[in-house]
């Protein structure tokens, strides 16, 4: 089994899992404090964050659902694609966001592995030759984690494609920091791709817990039927239009994750470290063979960074967030310790 392991918790600055470490925009705090005792006592109405969450995506409200975090929506997903199907095959191209092999798991579906090519490449031909008639489901992931990269459409058009009885789920957690998505095509042009958003990550409600996914309405209708009625809690939904109400917020940390990299980049160049290319607000770095020593030491000095080198195609690699400048200093002092260290 490949269950989700959720790394230790422990104090220190926490650059080690994309978070906002600024948390929500202060009008979120201010909508949540204003809601009265008897909101808890009822069930949500989701009217005002649907309307909010389909404008601000572009969508119609028969094309998106609201979820429990992107995680459900990626539950929901897999139930769709793999419920009945005993021998049903789920692909996942290593490395890879450790939730979608958990979750195929746990549905008892066959995970398919297939790999990125060095330097973080996704040929299409890779996943498709991976294709079977029981393929079920294809986890695609950008910008991806945890290198950054992103995945070239033609790439991502290819693979629906050539899988046209499979569901390709595309998570785009950080499609906030590449200012691109393939909502609006996945929505016109495939019956079979379902895009995954998270307000977690840039808009700081990774606490609250809430996505959406998007695609056309029928694959919506079907997905529907699975997320439960009320899983989006009342404060979740209330934060939403608040956090959406706010785009100024949420483009000073796009903005800064942008300025983030820019510098973890140079900091890489100067000591001939290898910065992966990244869209998102983190970047993976191969600081080598003593990479988890260089985590530990990093942690010690109180910043939390990913150590991912006993992943695929990341030896040598951790994960730093990249978003407030502030707290990229900060990491980049004890980056720089840590690197003295070890050598
Ligand atoms: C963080 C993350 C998610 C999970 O989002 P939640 O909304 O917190 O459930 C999904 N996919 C990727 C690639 C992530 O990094």
């Amino acid at each position: 089994m490949t269950a989700y392991e959720r790394p230790p918790d422990r104090p220190g600055l926490r650059l080690h899992l994309n978070e906002n470490t600024a948390g929500c925009s202060p009008q979120v705090l201010q909508r949540l404090r204003s809601l009265g005792a008897s909101r808890t006592g009822f069930y949500p109405d989701y009217g005002p964050a649907r309307e909010a969450a389909a404008r601000w995506f572009g969508v119609r409200g028969d094309q998106m659902i609201l979820t429990n975090g992107l995680d459900e929506g990626l539950f929901a997903a897999a139930i769709l694609a793999l419920r009945g199907r005993a021998d049903g095959e789920a692909i996942v191209v290593d490395p890879a966001f450790e939730v979608y092999p958990a979750i195929v798991e746990a549905l008892a579906g066959t995970v398919v592995r297939v790999r990125f090519r060095p330097g973080f490449v996704l040929e299409a031909g890779d996943v498709l030759s991976a294709v079977t008639a029981r393929t079920r489901l294809v986890f695609l992931n950008d910008p991806h984690n945890p290198s950054g990269a992103r995945i070239p459409y033609p790439t991502i058009r290819a693979i629906a494609r050539g899988a046209p009885h499979a569901i390709v789920f595309l998570d785009e957690a950080y499609a906030e920091f590449a200012a691109e998505s393939f909502i609006d095509e996945a929505v016109s042009a495939f019956a079979n791709v379902i895009v995954g958003r998270t307000f977690a990550k840039a808009y700081g409600l990774a606490g609250l817990r809430l996505g959406a996914v998007i695609a056309a309405p029928p694959l919506i209708e079907a997905l529907a039927g699975i997320v439960p009625p009320y899983s989006v809690n009342v404060y979740a939904a209330e934060a939403l239009t608040a956090a959406l109400a706010d785009r100024a917020y949420i483009d000073a940390y796009v903005a800064e994750a942008a300025a983030s990299r820019q510098m973890l980049r140079d900091f890489c160049a100067s000591r001939s470290l290898d910065a992966f290319p990244s869209a998102a607000n983190f970047v993976l770095i191969r600081v080598g063979p003593g990479a988890a020593a260089v985590a530990a030491v990093m942690a010690q000095r109180g910043v939390l960074v990913r150590d991912r080198s006993d992943q695929p195609v990341c030896d040598g690699c951790i994960r730093i967030t990249a978003g407030w400048l502030a707290d990229t200093r900060t990491a980049l002092g004890a980056l720089e310790e840590a690197l003295c260290a070890a050598r």
